[in-house]
């Protein structure tokens, strides 16, 4: 099925790596306009540069923003409607885990992480709200995870923070469906990333290849498929969950874990 997306236009936070620029990449193929946004000048940069190597740049609008600065947020969501008139898809992707258990999570850490999951949602959400009510496709979703619902005490604070922050997507979907604005997510299980390069490039010379590494972690955290996914594979969902494709969907969300999910219902 050929999805064109023609003047229809995404905004996607956290769009310099990973799931967010794949996301970016799939919504620029559909013929989308695509605004991104991180906090780091030359990931913005190199995002552009990989994501206009094949196709003209008018598409594409790049700006730094972080997301829980509520006046750089509003700034971006200014540009963005200066460069395309609209907004019809915002993807709330930007952020990072913390890794702490209950004894060693301080105030601060807490407080910050609180912050994180709840106004990454929130500061995108309602600067771009006036818009959305505009457009006649409208769709917020937001990149989540499994600890959402099935907590791991390694990121204790996380888990705890990604419960609120669903709760919170499924009360913006009941209060924003009479604006026809669709609210949704999806939870993720472990998708590759920067952050597990990371870890193998920190391992000894005499490891083992980094596929194979990755296929022994996924196969430690008792992941059924035995693998971790692939931000192209979150992306897919995102992007369905962000279009028409899912016109009749709405405060759901969408299983990414490989089968790590362990509860019912
Ligand atoms: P990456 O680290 O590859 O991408 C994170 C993106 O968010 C970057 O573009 C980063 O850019 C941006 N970002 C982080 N903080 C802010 C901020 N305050 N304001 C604006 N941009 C910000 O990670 P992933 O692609 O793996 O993760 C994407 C989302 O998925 C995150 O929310 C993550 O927590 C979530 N997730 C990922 C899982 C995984 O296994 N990969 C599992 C569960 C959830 P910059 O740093 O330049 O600002």
């Amino acid at each position: 099925m050929n999805v064109d997306l023609s003047g229809h236009t995404a905004v996607i936070t956290g769009g310099t790596s990973g799931i967010g620029l794949a996301t970016a990449k799939l919504f620029l193929e559909a013929g989308a306009n695509v605004a991104i946004c991180g906090r780091d000048q030359d990931r913005l940069d190199n995002a552009t540069a990989t994501l206009t190597a094949n196709q003209s740049d008018d598409q594409l609008f790049a700006a730094p923003c972080d997301v829980l600065d509520k006046n750089s947020v509003a700034n971006f969501a200014e540009k963005t409607i200066d460069h395309f008139g609209s907004v019809d898809t915002l993807i709330n992707n930007a952020g990072q885990a913390r890794v702490s258990k209950y004894e060693d999570t301080s105030d601060e850490a807490w407080r910050e992480e609180l912050d994180l999951k709840f106004f990454s949602v929130l500061r995108p959400s309602k600067a771009f709200q006036p818009y959305l009510e505009k457009s006649d496709n409208a769709a917020i979703v937001c990149t989540s995870s499994l600890i959402a619902r099935q907590p791991e005490p390694h990121v204790v604070a996380t888990s705890a923070a990604r419960a609120g922050q669903l709760s919170l997507i499924h009360s913006m979907a009941r209060e924003l469906a009479p604006k026809d604005i669709r609210v949704n997510s999806i939870l993720i299980g472990v998708v590759e990333s920067a952050q597990w390069q990371r870890r193998y490039d920190a391992l000894p010379d005499n490891r083992p290849a980094y596929d194979d590494w990755l296929k022994e972690q996924a196969v430690a955290k008792g992941i059924p498929l035995e693998r971790f996914g692939k931000p192209e594979e979150a992306a897919r969902a995102l992007f369905f969950l962000g279009t028409p494709l899912s016109s009749y969907t709405t405060g759901s969300t969408i299983d990414l874990s490989g089968g790590l999910s362990r509860h019912v219902g």
